[in-house]
């Protein structure tokens, strides 16, 4: 019997312990496994390689992003790495310009010494992926955000991936942290693979750092899965398995995190202290269309620009009392970030200029809490 996503959600993966029958799968504290005999094992040899916890999670976050396995590792950042690190000198990348800056911090500090062709879409369009593809020597991976953090841009998936697979070799890589699998899943919209930092909505209570890669076939896996077992950047059982709690509660949270970011959005466009607010599920966002088809909401993120520049942000970080200042986001707890000095410091002055971001940007993260609260809370810090 095929399984909806919120029984997944709760159940793949986590089936009760054999042994004792404890309704909660134990953490398996463990860096290796007794062999009974020389060249007998129960299928599990040392940590590095696989941990039941942490398979647990790979078997849940597969099943609920559609795709064929996963790969767990210690930190999105670790995730995205991995992945990287499969490709060859003389593969190339091409990538949107409006990028995680991690992202594009390991591209270009990393992956473009070591000799991979690293080509930039400032456009992410169909047409912009095709017109990188064209001037990339032998492309391997497209790499895709949507939407993109913090102005919230949404590429078309679908169409993307249709226009990279005409270049036979060339897997689309879509970053599904600001969306999660609960709003949308790139794998049935044509993509290869998905990354996740599950630092943010997936855990979702801003207590543990971590990341996966979905696949969309078992042969898309392997190399990700000898990069696991061999670079080794893997995750704490104790640390999945916070995961793998977070995740059980993921669509109702989701629901509410998009319930209070729709709701905050059009209580700040009344606010005239808010000269732009950009949120997908408002009608007046450059790429709703595309959102509505491709997403099953919009998400908890909502940015803004003040009218009064960044004397006015500063005001409204120092007073507001329930949006707490911090990087980071996708957590329970309300948070508000200041891009150009927080989120995106490694950007130059041009750099900002081109995705958009100014002196007057603030991102917020909004919460699972009350909403007349949240409401309330900028509107005394900004007014
Ligand atoms: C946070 C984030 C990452 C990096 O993940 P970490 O868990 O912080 O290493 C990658 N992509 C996006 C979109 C993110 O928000």
């Amino acid at each position: 019997m095929p399984h909806s996503f919120e029984t997944l959600a709760i159940h793949a993966g986590q089936e009760p312990d054999p042994s004792t029958g404890a309704i909660t799968p134990p953490i398996h504290m463990t860096s290796t496994y007794a062999q009974p005999a020389l060249g007998k094992n129960k299928g599990w040899v040392y940590s590095r390689g696989g941990n039941p916890t942490r398979e647990n999670l790979e078997t849940c976050l597969a099943a609920l992003e559609k795709g064929a396995g996963c790969c767990a590792f210690g930190s999105g950042m670790a995730a995205i790495t991995a992945l990287l690190q499969t490709l060859k000198p003389g593969d190339g990348v091409v990538a949107g310009l409006d990028l995680y800056g991690g992202t594009h911090r390991i591209l270009e500090t990393l992956f473009r010494p070591w000799g991979v062709e690293i080509v930039y879409t400032p456009d992410a369009t169909p047409e912009g992926y095709r017109d990188a593809l064209a001037h990339t020597a032998n492309p391997r991976l497209a790499w895709v955000e949507s939407p993109t953090n913090p102005l919230l841009n949404i590429s078309d998936i679908a169409a993307i991936s249709a226009v990279v697979h005409e270049h036979g070799e060339c897997n689309v890589v879509v970053d599904n942290t600001f969306a999660t699998p609960w709003l949308q899943r790139p794998i049935e919209l044509g993509a290869d693979y998905v990354i996740h930092s599950t630092s943010k909505y997936l855990a979702g209570h801003s207590d543990v750092v971590g990341g996966v890669i979905v696949a969309k076939t078992n042969e898309l896996l392997d190399p990700v899965k000898r990069m696991q077992k061999s670079a080794g950047a893997i995750p704490s059982p104790f640390d999945v398995w916070l995961t793998q709690r977070g995740v059980k509660s993921l669509a109702v949270r989701m629901q509410r995190h998009c319930d209070n970011a729709l709701a905050l959005a059009q209580a700040l466009q009344a606010m005239p202290e808010f000269t732009r607010v950009v949120y997908p599920g408002l009608p007046d966002h450059p790429h709703h269309e595309i959102a509505r088809k491709q997403m099953d909401g919009f998400g908890g993120v909502v940015t803004v620009e003040m009218r009064d520049g960044f004397p006015a942000v500063e005001r409204l970080l120092e007073r507001l009392e329930i949006f707490t200042l911090a990087e980071g986001l996708g957590g329970i707890e309300s948070m508000v970030n200041f891009p150009p000095r927080m989120s995106h410091e490694s950007l130059s002055e041009e750099e900002l200029a081109e995705r958009g971001i100014t002196q007057s940007t603030v991102r917020f993260s909004v919460g699972i809490e009350n909403i007349d609260d949240l409401i309330r809370d900028i509107r005394q810090a900004a007014g």
